[in-house]
């Protein structure tokens, strides 16, 4: 999405500090100007652009970033969805960060594709067995703790569709933004309950025999 200034003036604006999640060491912060002169481009319409620089003093990352009535719309590099990778293997955190790099450049179904190989991965590891990929993530509650109500969500995941070989199912096109963000949120969900409650336990138990 490009955003047409053809039509409108541009004038120099001072720019204020904007509350973001870093694409680079991905924590949330209160980014700056990087420079204390600079100024931010105001457009018609509502529209503003600028950098900003992340005040996390070992990252610091310059992005770009374009507002439409004061709401981010648009931003180089891309803003990620957060994501927690403690305890998780490396073959898991590897299929899941490109899943969440294709949302954040708006490639919802290239990202549909990414959830079930990172879901798909996950029954892997876990050695979850099953027909297609929801019979494995059903296994897969009975290995881990999942919330039932989380499994009876599935079943409402399009792109979790009954064949995970049919790359060339028509029901990828009709995956959006809303779905995939679901499946990633889900991903994480599960995540949690395979390989980071087990360690915030094992860190209780220690806590104990340590008095
Ligand atoms: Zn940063």
């Amino acid at each position: 999405m490009y955003i047409n200034t053809s039509s409108v003036n541009v004038s120099p604006g001072t720019g204020v500090p904007t509350n973001v999640r870093c694409p680079n060491c991905g924590q949330l912060g209160t980014f700056e100007l990087p420079l204390s002169n600079a100024q931010d481009l105001i457009f018609g319409s509502g529209i503003r652009a600028g950098e900003r620089r992340c005040p996390n003093i070992v990252c610091r990352a310059l992005i770009f970033v374009i507002w439409q009535n004061n709401q981010i719309v648009r931003s180089y590099p891309p803003l990620r969805i957060d994501f927690d990778k403690t305890n998780i293997p490396p073959n898991i955190v590897t299929a899941l960060e490109e899943t969440i790099t294709c949302h954040a450049n708006e490639s919802y179904i290239a990202a549909a594709i990414m959830v079930r190989k990172a879901l798909e991965e996950l029954c892997r590891n876990q050695g979850a067995q099953g027909k297609d990929l929801k019979e494995r993530i059903r296994d897969l509650g009975r290995k881990i703790i999942l919330p039932k109500e989380l499994l009876d969500g599935l079943d409402d995941l399009r792109l979790l569709g009954n064949d995970a070989a049919h790359i060339e199912s028509r029901e990828y096109d009709k995956v959006g933004k809303e779905e995939v963000e679901v499946g990633i949120e889900f991903v994480k969900e599960v995540l949690k309950a395979a390989y980071q409650y087990s360690a915030l336990l094992d860190r209780l138990r220690g806590l104990r025999k340590n008095p």
